[in-house]
């Protein structure tokens, strides 16, 4: 039962590791690198260990509490994780101390919180800021859809710059959803366009890394320069809940 487990997973990963490559070869510059993110919220531990036992070493997770839970569960052997969920100020400091990267900074506050909550001597946090590129009312994100949004951003951004323990190296954008894997490549290049904005406004800001794209459209974020791919259900397969699938 586990070792079909790892061998389904691994046999996702692989060819969603093949998509990407062969989108790399095909859109972007040579050397470019794209890492694909496995979203395992709402995933058991079972299933995690399943798939470090496939190769897979970087997982997003959404709710810092359930993952906590699932870090502890794991025992000493740790993979890297990534905050990829809204924050609640009061579950900043669960973040600050077992992530290794936050996509989703949407307020100063929140980056603020990290700051405070980073322990002393670790290396600074680095951190995305989540935009809203499509202006969709039910999504987290700094407003961005309209360009005359873009200079409060890079107000933000400089404000964040000024904390000594996160550091901001990109933007993150969930698009909204649809069937047609290309119904989101506007806003992918959108947030390209702002991440460009921001270096050229002010060059002190290096910002290498896009995280856009999941299951249903990261081939489309891959031709929009997308640096992170964050990737669920195509890899660990659909979510149900955690406890039907010990
Ligand atoms: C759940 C989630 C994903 C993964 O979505 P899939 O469709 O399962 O690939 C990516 N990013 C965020 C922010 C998510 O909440």
């Amino acid at each position: 039962m586990m070792e079909g487990r790892v061998e389904e997973i691994r046999h996702n990963y692989d060819a969603v590791q093949e998509q990407v490559a062969d989108a790399i070869l095909k859109y972007r510059n040579r050397g470019d690198s794209v890492k694909v993110i496995v979203v395992s919220k709402r995933k058991s531990v079972e299933v995690i260990s399943a798939a470090m036992q496939a190769g897979i070493d970087t997982f997003g997770e959404n709710y810092p509490e359930e993952a906590a839970e699932k870090m502890d569960q794991l025992g000493p052997e740790q993979p890297t994780w990534h905050m990829i969920g809204h924050i609640q100020s009061r579950k900043a400091g669960i973040v600050a101390a077992r992530f290794g990267m936050v996509h989703s900074v949407d307020t100063f506050r929140i980056a603020e919180k990290l700051d405070h909550a980073r322990l002393a001597g670790a290396s600074p946090l680095p951190i995305l800021l989540e935009c809203n590129v499509s202006g969709e009312e039910s999504k987290f994100g700094l407003p961005a859809q309209q360009r005359n949004r873009w200079p409060a951003i890079l107000e933000l951004a400089r404000q964040v710059a000024a904390l000594p323990s996160v550091v901001i190296v990109g933007l993150m954008t969930m698009p909204p959803w649809s069937e047609d894997p290309e119904f989101a490549r506007p806003y992918f290049a959108k947030l390209r366009q702002l991440r460009d904005w921001i270096q050229e406004e002010d060059p002190r800001f290096i910002l290498p890394h896009l995280s856009m794209g999941t299951s249903g459209d990261y081939i489309a974020a891959i031709k929009e320069g997308a640096t992170m791919v964050r990737i669920g259900t195509a890899i660990l397969g659909s979510r149900i809940q955690l406890n039907e699938e010990k």
